[in-house]
């Protein structure tokens, strides 16, 4: 069991286990959108501080990705890195971005915002408007309801604004444009990174192994598939480089 991380909008603690065969089976084979793969990840391997499942569509849709960034540092580290290319012609040079998710998810955190107070259940009025708006929920974000969100429907575009400041506080989007510059001609380059998206790649990558994996340990050892599955990634990984190591003694 690794430590507590904290999903920023709904202030949540989130534990978060080791991955088993069957999560990364879940990665690997599933093919509708990321968020919808990042939602049942998250549902399996993450809980609340006390190891009691969480209410996931009713949390902010921030704090999934959020989540899909806290699993992938369970999973595979707190640095991101990944590469861009310079968009010089002449340059055309790769460049590497590295950060932190720590660093990340606290650029990115929650601020107060006035000009809006919090009226019942989860609802803002905006200050000197009769606007009402609520933080997206991951169940808007999968049932596409995202419009559902600000009240009247069809407030003027000034209203809009303020509703999108507002929210761009109190639940700041993670994804966005990532800023750096080319260490070979200078020239700033931007990068645009959503984390859900990118982390259900990663993690693809990072369970490439697994069909090879069982496949050894199966010769091995004559398990069934399900019970090797079942394992977590630390021991299936344990006895695969026990096998290996026998091989190669040979
Ligand atoms: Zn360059």
């Amino acid at each position: 069991m690794r430590g507590a991380a904290l999903l920023p909008v709904s202030g949540r603690h989130l534990r978060i286990r080791e991955p088993r065969g069957e999560d990364e089976l879940l990665v690997l084979e599933s093919a509708g959108p990321a968020t919808e793969t990042m939602l049942a990840l998250a549902s399996r391997l993450a809980a609340g501080e006390d190891g009691s499942a969480l209410d996931w569509p009713a949390l902010p849709a921030v704090d999934l990705a959020a989540a899909a960034l806290l699993v992938r540092e369970a999973w595979l580290g707190g640095t991101i890195r990944t590469e861009a290319l310079c968009p010089s012609m002449e340059c055309a040079q790769p460049i590497d971005v590295s950060f932190g998710i720590a660093a990340y998810l606290d650029h990115h955190r929650p601020r107060r915002f006035r000009g809006a107070v919090e009226k019942d259940s989860g609802w803002f009025e905006l200050d000197g408007a009769d606007v009402r708006f609520r933080i997206p929920l991951i169940a808007d974000l999968v049932a596409g309801t995202l419009g559902d969100c600000v009240r009247p429907a069809g407030v003027s575009t000034a209203e809009a604004r303020r509703v999108d400041r507002a929210l761009e506080a109190l639940a700041p989007r993670l994804d966005g444009k990532l800023a750096g510059s080319c260490p070979a001609c200078g020239r700033s380059v931007e990068l645009r990174f959503e984390p859900i998206s990118y982390v259900i790649e990663e993690l693809r990558d990072a369970s490439s192994g697994l069909f090879a994996q069982v496949h050894e340990l199966a010769r091995a050892y004559h398990w069934s598939e399900a019970s090797i599955l079942a394992l977590d990634r630390a021991r299936r990984r344990a006895y695969v480089s026990l096998i290996r190591e026998e091989y190669a003694l040979v």
